[in-house]
């Protein structure tokens, strides 16, 4: 696996800046999802989330802010309540397992190395041909 630079903590947050974290662990991996959750979810094509190690990130301000719509089958997806920015998602568990790419400070030290649900992937632009792995439906 290829190594970057990148200084921990990492941090980020949503688009108002009202919601910030800080993760004190380097990143597990990065995916992108094509499922019609995260098509609606995102208002494009895929999402793109780097997995963390569970219990490292830490919310630093806007805690009060952030919502969760749960379905009933899957995992709970996380936004600012202010400005509609996207955050992470929740396991079953309640704990933060995925960070959305798009709201890192910085490089967040990985790249997406597969893609989920492509088997439910929009008509309207094609999947990259960049080397990730394609799972039709969960990774396995
Ligand atoms: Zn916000
Ligand atoms: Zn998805």
């Amino acid at each position: 696996m290829l190594a970057f630079v990148t200084d921990l903590p990492l941090t980020g947050g949503c688009l108002c800046g009202a919601v910030r974290y800080e993760i004190a662990e380097p990143l597990v991996s990065a995916s992108y999802c094509h499922c019609t959750r995260c098509q609606r979810r995102t208002g494009t094509a895929a999402s793109a989330q780097g997995r963390i190690v569970p219990g490292s990130l830490r919310i630093l301000q806007g805690e009060e802010l952030v919502r969760e719509w749960k379905p009933e089958d899957g995992f709970g997806k996380c936004f600012c309540a202010a400005c509609g920015g996207a955050l992470w998602s929740r396991n079953p568990q309640g704990e933060i397992a995925s960070v959305r790419l798009g709201t890192f400070d910085s490089d967040p030290g990985v790249r997406p190395s597969y893609r989920t649900y492509t088997a439910y992937a929009v008509s309207w632009e094609p999947i990259p041909d960049d080397g990730t792995t394609r799972y039709p439906e969960a990774a396995s």
